[in-house]
């Protein structure tokens, strides 16, 4: 698991998800699209596995 750090180039909002891999985001903030990950941190803790099927 990879957790992604976003931070968004037209609102400057943040935030972070985690997934399988470094993948682009959509700004949950203004809805911009394909936003890439500022950085993203490594992690095998199954407890970190938060993602959302509703999303
Ligand atoms: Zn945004």
């Amino acid at each position: 698991m990879f957790l992604n750090h976003y931070e968004c180039p037209r609102c400057d909002g943040a935030w972070s998800d985690s997934w399988f891999c470094q993948v682009d985001d959509d700004c949950p903030h203004c809805g911009l699209r394909h936003v890439s990950p500022e950085n993203s941190l490594e992690c095998d803790d199954a407890a970190d596995y938060a993602q959302e099927e509703a999303a």
